[in-house]
This record gives structure tokens, C-alpha cells and sequence, in this order.
């Protein structure tokens, strides 16, 4: 899934989980039971570190979304909701960190998470269902908007603070 999926997400969770190590592991796994839903990515095996552009729009545009959420409800000053929200999506982050670290960094001892996440998708890596279309991925739009639910839901009417 694209990373801005991830990223709402996770803070989605962190927004609403108040314990900091129930976020972290519920995050990464949260991340695995998305990717089994069917979706396309904008990289894949083929994919150069020239490509790498697409991970930057990608992780700008949910900064964007973010700063517009925070802009729009004041009450996430919150110090301990906001941090959870950023263990939320680093641990969201993480597996797909691990990817890179594995293909790009040399991190060859990764190559167990890599298999193990390649696994979980739903169409094999190079399918034509696994391209980055509108239609391939209805599931990242859907996942977003109901993390931005939960978000905004949660910042602007806090039920454990
Ligand atoms: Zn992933």
C-alpha cells in the first residue's frame, strides 16, 4: 500500500490506543493485515533508487493531510497523543523500512521480513493487479479516509484525555 495509507493509519491508532508499546506492535501489525488487501504499488521489484522521488510525494502528501488536520482541531497539543501518533506511523513505516534497508541498503539479513511481507500481498509482485491505478487501489482510498475518521474523530473529541 501506498505510504500515506500507512502513515494515516498509524496515526490513526496512536490516536486512539494510550498505550505507547500497544501502538508500536499493533502498527507493524496493522500494516501486514493491510497489505493483504488487494492494491497496487507505485514501486516494485523493478523499481531503481531514481524511482525513490515517489516514496517523497507520497510521505509529502500525508504531512500535508496531517498539518491541515492539526490546523483544523487545536486540541491535538495533546503531548501524549501526539506522541503516539508518531510511534503510530513509524512503526507503520517500519516494514516498509526494512524493504529498503533489504533492496537498497545491503541490510542482507532482512531478507526474512522481506519474504515474509512479498508473502502477504495478495497478487504477486509484478501482477498486472499489483500496478498503481485508481482501480488497483480502491483499498488504499478506503483505509485513508476511514484512518481520517478515526483521526479527526479522536483529536477533536478525546475520549481518554
Ligand atoms: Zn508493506
Amino acid at each position: 500500500m501506498i505510504l500515506t495509507t500507512h502513515i494515516l493509519s498509524g496515526a490513526a491508532l496512536g490516536a486512539n490506543v494510550e498505550n505507547p508499546w500497544a501502538v508500536a506492535v499493533l502498527s507493524v501489525v496493522l500494516h501486514f493485515v493491510l497489505d493483504t488487501l488487494p492494491h497496487g504499488d507505485y514501486l516494485n521489484r523493478k523499481s531503481s533508487i531514481l524511482e525513490f522521488w515517489k516514496v517523497l510525494v507520497d510521505i509529502a502528501i500525508s504531512i500535508l493531510i496531517l498539518i491541515g488536520i492539526v490546523n483544523c482541531c487545536r486540541q491535538m497539543s495533546d503531548p501524549i497523543t501526539t506522541r503516539n501518533i508518531f510511534i503510530g506511523i513509524f512503526f507503520s513505516l517500519l516494514p516498509d523500512g526494512t524493504t529498503f534497508m533489504y533492496c537498497h541498503l545491503g541490510m542482507k539479513f532482512l531478507k526474512p521480513v522481506k519474504k515474509f511481507h512479498e508473502y502477504l500481498h495478495f497478487y504477486k509482485n509484478g501482477a498486472p493487479q499489483r500496478q498503481f491505478s485508481l482501480r488497483n487501489n480502491l483499498f488504499d482510498i478506503l483505509v485513508s479516509l476511514i484512518s481520517l475518521m478515526f483521526l479527526v474523530s479522536q483529536i477533536s473529541f478525546p475520549v481518554f484525555h
